[in-house]
Formats: structure tokens, sequence, C-alpha cells
């Protein structure tokens, strides 16, 4: 059972968390920086976070969580002492949010409670080598085999897959397209067939494992099938809609190391007589980080809010992870600069953070691809305009 109840103010779960980061996570920065990366480290600091409760917050109490709620702040409090980990924290609440809404009673029995309980970590495997943005045009195929499927495929960029128990996966079960041609599974890692072929070198994000993925015609059985044959395009949509709302969490969280380190610098360096805080360009770049902080929590304080409520958040989610990935290189780059040649030295948080930034413009649909998302959406309903942030 996780130690966190939902009744905890959200300062008080955000406290738990930044315990957690201070006396277990920042102590080991560069460790976790490094590469080939200790994988046992980060499976258990996955896990441990999951034990005060992180996955716990998208499951509902009957599976041992405490959702749904705050699971938003906890992410944010974990990105200020690690991105790398808080966007691996993101492949098992998806899951759990996937079986919560998708799954058959036996399947949120199996893996709900364990994944609460901070027992079991996921990935998410939706991307292949020869197509990212394309979703619709995936390959990995899951063919019928008696009661059970066969599995045949390479997944690509695939978070946690190294560390992880078991994967959600995503397959063509038909012909091409996404109309009930797509189908997801929940399958445990240790099925025979399925290996790790690659964990990727990055530039960022180090302390998330980053893998290419083989399903070498893996047998399961009807019963790993989440939802109906045909119908992963909408599970997929709902997991990526989700997953986008962490974005400006995990940069919120960036964004205030980013501030707080900055500002700390710029207060005891001095130059021309004085703190360089006091030049007023260097203070410029100080309260531009305070805005970009503060809008991306606000962003996803918002978008959460409304997916909370059941309301509709596919535009404001695809803004917020427009506006954070912008805004975490705009203010990992302040970060940098107010640093000076300190900044662009590996002895400076600042460096990673402005690497780890990079990403956020990237994985998770690219900003172009949320630009086309919003630009479909605000067709589709011309009056968004006249309820933007509004909370009637
Ligand atoms: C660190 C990391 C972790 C990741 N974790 C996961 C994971 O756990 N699971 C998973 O499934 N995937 C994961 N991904 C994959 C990630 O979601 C994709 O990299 C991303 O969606 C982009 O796909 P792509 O790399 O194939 O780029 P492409 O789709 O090839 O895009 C290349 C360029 O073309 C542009 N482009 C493509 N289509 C359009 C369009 N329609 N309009 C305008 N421009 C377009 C893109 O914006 C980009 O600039 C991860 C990636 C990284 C780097």
């Amino acid at each position: 059972m996780s130690t966190h109840t939902h009744n905890e103010a959200t300062s008080d779960w955000a406290a738990v968390i930044h315990k957690f980061g201070r006396d277990k996570v920042l102590p080991r920065s560069s460790e976790l920086d490094a590469h080939p990366q200790d994988m046992e480290l980060i499976r258990s600091l996955l896990l441990e976070v999951g034990r005060i409760g992180l996955y716990g917050t998208v499951i509902s109490p009957e599976y041992g969580g405490t959702g749904p709620s705050s699971l938003h702040e906890a992410v944010d409090a974990f990105a200020y002492h690690n991105a790398g980990l808080a966007m691996s924290t993101m492949p098992t609440y998806l899951t759990a949010r996937a079986l919560m809404s998708f799954g058959t009673d036996e399947q949120k029995s199996r893996w709900l409670p364990k994944i609460a309980a901070g027992e079991v970590i996921t990935s998410w495997a939706v991307t292949e080598p020869d197509t990212g943005s394309d979703v619709a045009n995936i390959t990995t195929k899951a063919v019928r085999d008696g009661d059970g499927w066969r599995i045949s495929g390479t997944k690509m960029f695939i978070t946690n897959a190294s560390i992880a128990d078991a994967v959600l996966l995503l397959c063509r079960t038909g012909g091409p397209g996404v109309k009930e041609t797509l189908t997801t599974f929940v399958i445990p890692m240790d099925a025979p067939g399925i290996s790790v072929t690659g964990v990727l070198e990055k530039m960022g994000l180090r302390s998330s494992p980053t893998c290419e993925l083989l399903f070498d015609n893996v047998r399961v059985e009807d019963t790993d099938r989440l939802g109906e044959v045909g119908e992963g395009w909408e599970v997929a949509m709902d997991v990526l809609d989700y997953e986008r709302l962490a974005i400006p969490a995990i940069t919120a969280g960036m964004a205030q190391r980013a501030l707080e380190l900055s500002s700390a610098y710029a207060d005891q360096r001095t130059a021309f007589g004085g703190p360089i805080a006091e030049l007023a360009p260097v203070g410029e770049m100080l309260a531009d980080m305070g805005a970009a902080l503060l809008e991306c929590r606000l962003l996803y304080r918002h978008a959460a809010a409304l997916s909370d409520a059941g309301r509709p958040s596919i535009t404001e989610g695809s803004i917020g992870k427009l506006v954070a990935g912008r805004l975490a290189n705009e203010v990992t780059s302040n970060a940098v600069q107010i640093h000076g040649g300190y900044g662009y030295c590996r002895e400076y948080e600042v460096e990673r953070l402005y690497r780890d930034a990079r990403l956020f413009m990237i994985g998770g649909g690219t900003s172009q691809v949320q630009r086309k998302i919003v630009a479909q959406q605000l067709r589709r309903s011309h009056k968004w305009g006249a309820t933007a942030g509004v909370w009637a």
C-alpha cells in the first residue's frame, strides 16, 4: 500500500517527494547522468517513488491507489530533482491509467495493486524505427494463434524497456490505417521472445533509459489484450493525450531548479563592482525564468483539472506541451547564460538541465505535431476561444 493518502494537501504531498529527492536523488545526480547507466539504481529509485505513492495517484483505492488526484504536483516536485527520472515515471502511470480505463477486473487485479505498491514499473511502446509522429503507420503485428496471439516487430525509443516488468504495447491486428486495425496489449517483459536490443546514449535525460525493443514471435494470451480487438487507436490516443499533460509539470520542476540555481549564483558572482544580479540584463533573464515557471505550472494545473473533471482537454494538453517545450529550452538556456563560462561546464547542474530540456520539443509528440493537433482542434471547435482558460 502506498503511504500517501489523497486527503493530504498538495503541498504536503509535494513535500514528501521533495524530501525523497533531496535525500536519495540529488546526491546521486552525476551517477544518474553517467553512461552506461546503473539500471539497478534507476529501477530502485523508480520503485521507491512508487512506494511513496506516485503511481497510486492514478489508481482507485479499490486497487490500492489514492486516485484520481495530485499526480502532476508530484511529477513537478520530482522533476525539480531529476527530470530524467520524472520522465521515467510516465510509462508506469500511463499503463496504470490505461488499465483503469480499459482493463478487465482480472487485468486490474493482476497489475494495479503491484503498481500502486511500487513493486512494478512499465514501458509504453508505440514508436518504431521507421515511424514516430505517424503513429497510424506502425507495423508491429499481432496475429491470432489458437486462443492467444503471436507478436513480431521492433519498437524504438522505448523509455524504461531495460528495467520494466511489463509493457503496454500497440500492435497492428488488421489492415492499414487505424480504424479497427490496431490493438493494445499489456505483456510481462519476461515473455519469451522479448529482448532489449539496444540502450541509446542520449544528449540529456540520461537517467531515463531509452531502448530498442524486439518482439520475436512472442506468444501472449488473449487475457493480455487490453480493450477490444481493433480498439488500439482509441486506447493509444487516450494515453497520448494524458501523457502530454505531464510535460509542463516536468518543465515546471526543471524551471524552478534552474531559477533557484541561477538566482543564487547571480547573488554571489560579482562583476563591475557588485553582484551580477544587480545588472539589469541578468535581472531580466531571471524575471523571464520566473514567468516561464509560473506559465508551466498554470498550464498543467489547468489542463489536468479539465482532464480530471472528465472535460475535453486535448487542445489545452497540446498547447501545454507545445509551450512547455519551448519554455524549458528558454529557461535552461538563460540559466547557462547567467552562469557564464561555468554554465558550460559539466560541474554545474545547469549544464545538465540545458541538455535535459531539449527532449521536450521532441518526445511525446514533436512541437510541429502539437501545432497540427491544436490547429485541427480549433477548426473543429471555432468557439474554443470563448472558453479558453475559463472554469465555469
Ligand atoms: C528520450 C525519448 C524517449 C521516448 N520515449 C518513448 C516511449 O517511451 N514510447 C514511445 O512509444 N516513444 C517514445 N519516444 C519516441 C517519441 O515519441 C518520438 O521520437 C516522437 O514522437 C517523434 O517521432 P520520430 O522521432 O520518429 O520523428 P519523426 O516523426 O520522424 O519526425 C521528424 C521531423 O519531422 C517532423 N514531422 C513529422 N510529421 C510531421 C507533421 N505531420 N507535420 C509537421 N512536421 C512533422 C517532426 O516534427 C520532426 O521535426 C521517445 C523519444 C525520445 C527521444
